[in-house]
């Protein structure tokens, strides 16, 4: 049996670096393989109801990375969404999810329809059939003018095989997500970090997304550098002002609090399909953030300066330069602020 090791397991040995101001790091990323379609930023929100829509995908798209806006909704509804992403800003990028199944290619057409060329096929197991199905018939229908985004797998097997069925970047990481309760109730996953470092030993032309347990900055950077071309992030992102969701304030003054939620909650399942299948995820409450910019901000400014202390200029630098080294468990209580644990 291997053992796997995950974001906390490990640590990036700062080495020699030469560069004189962070500013002169550069975070561009490929986000369609073999192609001139870029990311300055390498984050991307998450399809989920409590996350991504249209104030999210517009503003990720202002800060350079990428929003997928979800499709926990009917086709008809979705279509709006896209269309009022597009009124706020004619020339907005960003991605819609549609699934494997449930009339997913007239979700694609609508959404195509109304301007969209990024698709993401989501689902909890992408490693299947139908995922096969699905890649390849929206190839078919729109050859190459779209980008399809598919997941999520674990492994490099998945890996290669969706990437072999067309799609151009893949969402890596089964189990790992802060709402997340796959693992408990079915046994299976992999830590994300061991499925990015085992998947970015891949060959096939497609672009890597780490998703699933980003808790900071410096789970990022490990993530760049052991190989993803990019990290998605729903907990990061969660609660700010962007998010869709109202505000839930309470009676005793404590500070206000906005949902964070699985779609796999039975929460999410009761709200978007009216009725409960298998429980893989939980539901939640977090702090009102304030503006996802300065979210955004904090999480660029930390990134640069992972890159600089392993003294690479750029994320293709960063794979080539960085060194892992795993970590014992009184390192990993080093490893984060510890003089609270004093008092
Ligand atoms: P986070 O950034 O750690 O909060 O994880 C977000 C990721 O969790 C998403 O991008 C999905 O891949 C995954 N996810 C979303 N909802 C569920 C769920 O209900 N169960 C399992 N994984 C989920």
């Amino acid at each position: 049996m291997r053992r796997a090791i995950c974001f906390d397991d490990v640590l990036l040995e700062p080495s020699f670096s030469d560069i004189e101001s962070r500013s002169q790091i550069d975070l561009t990323t490929q986000f369609t393989p073999q192609s001139d379609d870029y990311l300055k930023l390498p984050i991307i929100s998450a399809p989920m109801d409590t996350v991504t829509g249209i104030e999210m995908a517009v503003a990720m798209h202002n800060a350079a990375g990428l929003g997928i806006i979800h499709r926990y909704n009917t086709i008809k509804e979705q279509a709006e969404l896209a269309q009022k992403v597009f009124e706020i800003n004619p020339l907005v990028r960003f991605g819609a999810a549609i699934g494997t199944t449930d009339k997913y290619e007239s979700r694609a057409c609508a959404l195509y329809d109304e301007g969209c060329r990024i698709f993401c096929l989501d689902v909890a197991h992408g490693h299947h059939e139908l995922m096969r199905k699905a890649l390849m018939r929206l190839r078919s229908v729109f050859g190459d003018s779209v980008h399809l985004m598919a997941g999520n797998i674990a492994t490099l097997k998945a890996f290669n095989n969706l990437a072999d069925w067309g799609a151009d970047s893949i969402r890596v990481g089964v189990g790992g997500g802060s709402i997340c309760s796959t693992r408990v109730q079915t046994g299976h996953g992999i830590p994300t970090l061991q499925s990015v470092i085992d998947c970015a030993r891949s060959d096939r032309d497609a672009t890597l997304i780490a998703d699933g347990g980003i808790k900071n900055s410096g789970d990022m950077v490990k993530s760049l550098a052991a190989g993803a071309d990019a990290v998605m992030c729903g907990s990061l992102l969660a609660g700010t002002k962007e998010t869709p969701g109202t505000v839930l304030r309470s009676s005793d003054g404590s500070p206000p609090r906005k949902v964070y939620r699985g779609m796999a909650s039975r929460e999410a399942q009761k709200a978007w399909r009216g009725k409960v299948g298998s429980v893989e995820g939980v539901a939640t409450t977090v702090p009102v953030k304030g503006a996802v910019e300065d979210v955004l901000h904090d999480l660029e400014w930390g990134i640069r300066s992972g890159l600089s202390y392993t003294g690479a200029r750029n994320l293709s630098e960063l794979r080539c330069k960085a060194k892992f080294i795993e970590q014992t468990q009184s390192a990993q209580t080093e490893s984060s602020p510890h003089a609270l644990l004093r008092l």
